[in-house]
Order: structure tokens, then sequence, then C-alpha cells
């Protein structure tokens, strides 16, 4: 067990030249593994005219093709049960999980032994970057079924805390468990840790007092980088919270936000990271918007060469305050969610930063977007904090959003404090109208 703020101090604070060195020689290993075994690889490496040898530096991975969503769902079933993209027999695979489908037929992602084993050990960065102790009382409120997130329970354990496998309970079964056992952490989605909050206040349980939580792990939606979103459910619980960042085509989570809040350091020993251009698909440098795309560097049942996330966001590789010495992600939304008004890029993560940041507001949110006249329009759905009037209200919001995005909503609908459905799960913020799917 460390005994220090790393869990794996050699590795989370390597140096810059000697981790780039380190993602050098996995990539080759990674690429080299990938031509051997996998079909698809090989195809497109050889397609490409490409040998794994090609690769002498980080920056000649651009040279090779990208892979998606599609390219997964195509290789899925082709030639074996685990498809094209697999580059290990079957009997060494232990574990798969899927997608949760969202963007069409759900994925499945393969682990052998070593690869479980070694995303399990980056949870344990995860959650010991978090100040999770062997003293703590863990409570795993994620899903356990077919979801990558349902495993990282184990990287708690391993850590040495008495993790609770909680997955999705019904609210009053998790409050009970929150009163009865006193765990002083707990993981699930933003909108359900205020959610779940504000069910403990009805049901007159103070969090801040009744409870012991102090550390909320988060993950699934944009809330927990969002400042406003992280003070406001930080406030109600009187705890801590940190957010956390996954896909279930690498692991529960390849990313983890620090003591200091300030992008999520990413595990580079296993994830290269590239930002492209969302339209080009042009390599952007660090610290610019686009789409990232990460290629694994060690995992060998199913190898990621280039895989465009959908992922909107930037990395940050100035060194943090913290010591690690691995880049930050900030994670501005999915590619999917963004839409365009008036040739101006809207992404929903914007327009809850803006939402959650007014005190004339609760906080709560919905968003319509339609066309009109080939037109896409937006419309927002907030909800009185009480003492202004709506129309006061309405103006306000306008106004923040045009300060923020550069364009105003076609309108703002101001309802009763309560009136929008609170989410006890994945809160589904956004409802999408249009018809013209070239407008999307
Ligand atoms: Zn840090």
């Amino acid at each position: 067990m460390p005994a220090g703020k790393y869990w794996k101090p050699e590795i989370e604070t390597l140096p810059r030249a000697e981790l780039e060195a380190l993602q050098l020689s996995s990539l080759r290993d990674e690429l080299d593994h990938a031509y051997a075994n996998s079909p698809y690889y090989r195809r497109s490496f050889d397609a490409a005219g490409l040998k794994p040898e090609d690769v002498r530096s980080l920056s000649d991975i651009v040279k090779f093709p990208f892979i998606d969503k599609k390219t997964q769902r195509d290789a899925q079933g082709v030639g074996s049960f685990l498809g094209e993209l697999a580059a290990v027999p079957e009997e060494e695979v232990v574990f798969v999980s899927t997608s949760s489908g969202s963007t069409g037929v759900p994925t499945m992602s393969p682990f052998t032994k070593k690869d479980f084993d070694e995303f399990q050990d980056v949870e344990s960065r995860w959650f010991w970057q978090a100040s999770m102790r062997p003293n703590d009382r863990y409570v795993h409120a994620l899903n356990f079924s077919l979801y990558v997130g349902g495993p990282d329970v184990i990287g708690a354990q391993n850590l040495g805390a008495l993790c609770i496998w909680g997955g999705t309970l019904p609210s009053e079964r998790l409050i009970f468990v929150l009163k009865a056992y006193q765990p002083t952490c707990i993981w699930t989605s933003p909108s359900y840790a205020w959610y779940l909050g504000e069910t403990c206040v009805k049901n007159g349980v103070d969090p801040r007092k009744d409870l012991s939580i102090k550390k909320i792990f988060v993950a699934g939606e944009m809330g927990g980088s969002i400042g406003a979103t992280r003070k406001a459910i930080e406030d109600l619980w009187g705890a801590e919270l940190f957010d956390f960042y996954g896909l279930s085509d690498i692991f529960g989570a390849c990313a983890a936000q620090c003591e200091v809040h300030d992008g999520l350091h990413i595990a580079e020993d296993h994830i290269l990271v590239e930002t492209v251009d969302l339209d080009t698909g042009e390599v952007i440098e660090p610290g610019k918007r686009g789409e990232l795309v990460y290629t694994t560097l060690r995992k060998k049942a199913r190898p990621m060469i280039r895989f465009r996330t959908g992922d909107i966001g930037w990395i940050d590789y100035t060194p943090c305050p913290c010591g690690r010495t691995h880049g930050r992600i900030h994670v501005d939304g999915r590619k999917d969610d963004m839409f365009i008004v008036s040739a101006v890029n809207v992404y929903p993560s914007d327009i809850e930063y803006v939402i959650r940041g007014l005190t004339e507001v609760t906080g709560e949110y919905k968003i319509r977007i339609y066309e009109r006249d080939f037109t896409c329009k937006f419309e927002v759905t907030v909800e009185n904090a009480g003492g202004k009037s709506d129309d006061e209200v309405a103006s306000r919001v306008s106004d923040a959003l045009r300060a923020r995005i550069g364009v105003k909503p076609a309108k703002v609908v101001v309802l009763p404090d309560g009136s929008i459905e609170r989410s006890t799960h994945k809160a589904k913020r956004i409802v999408d109208e249009r018809t013209h799917t070239a407008a999307k």
C-alpha cells in the first residue's frame, strides 16, 4: 500500500520525457500485437502501406487510419465471436462489457485477465487520487448490468476500502444504506447525486449532519466538471466532488480529477491522446478544442488504434500543482449533442454552465432543439427560484446564454420550482425534435 499521496508515484509523477519514451515503446508493442493478431488491423495497415516499425516517434501515429463506433459495429462478430478488431483468441478473454447503445447498436468491449487487472489498478489510482483510503467505506452506486463502470468497485477493494456493492438500488433503499452503514464515499451520476441529496432532505435526513459522505465521485454527465454544479452538490452533501470519465471501449474510468479540480488526469501510460478537427480529422495542437482520439497502449484483447471517441474537449499538458505529470483532459460534451445555431456551435454543457451559475433559477433545465423554416433553433426551460417575475428570469437567462455562447435561445420557458422531473439516473435534458438529419 502506498504511503504518500500517489498510488503509483513512479508512474504518476514520471517526468514528461520519460513518460513519452514509455508511451513510444508501449505504442510499438501495441501496434506489433495488433498487426500480428487482429485481422482488421492487418488489413487496414496493409491498405495504408504501413508497418508497425514505421513508428519512430509518437507523432508518427498520425499516419495510421482512424477507427470509430461504426468500425466497431462492422467488425463485431465477423470471423469470430469477438470480431475482427480483437487480437486474442476467446479463451484468453475473461470479461466483456457493452456500451449503452446510445448511438446505435451496443458494442462489446473484451478484456484479457491482464487487461482487467490493469483496468482495476487504474481505478485504484483514481480512487487514491480522490483521497479514498483503506479506512473509507464506499458505496458503489453504479449499474452492474453489462456496464463497464460496474467492476470499478474492484479497484476500490484492491485499495483496501470497505466496499458496498450498491448498484442501482431504489433511492429509499440507498438512503437506508447511507443511514445504517454511514459510508464515507459514493459514486453515482451528478444528476442522481443531486436528486438523492434532495430526497434525503425531503425525508428529514440532512446529508451534512445525519450522514458521513465526505467524497462523491461522479461520471456519465458533464456536471462534475462544471464549477457551479459541483459546488451545489458539494454544499448539499458537505462533501468534496471528483469528476471521473470513462469509455466502455477502454476503461470504466480513463481519467479523473485530482484535488486541484481543474481538468481530469488521463492515464497516459495506457492511453495516447490526440485532438483532431471535427470535420477534417487534422490533428490540432494541444490546448485547442476538438474531438478526442485515443490509442490504447497496453490493451491486448482489443487494441484501439486512433479511436475517434465523439467526445469534444481539449488536453492540457501544463504542470498540475498536484505533482502528477499526466495531461489533463477537459471534456465539453458529445459530438452528437452539439448543434449549430446561426453558424455557432452550441454545446449543452455551455448551457448547463450558464444555468447552474444563475441564482434566479433552481438549476434544473431542459433543452428542446427543433427546426423552423430549415433553421435550427433551441428553447430552454428553467425553474424560477423565486424572488423575480418569470419575465425577468427569462430575459436574465437569455442574456446570460448570449454572453456565454454567442446566440440567444428562441424562447426561455420559466416554470415554478419543482416542475421539471428530477432524474433518478442519467438525466435526459435534451429533446431533439429535428427531422432533417443534415442539420444534425
Ligand atoms: Zn493534478
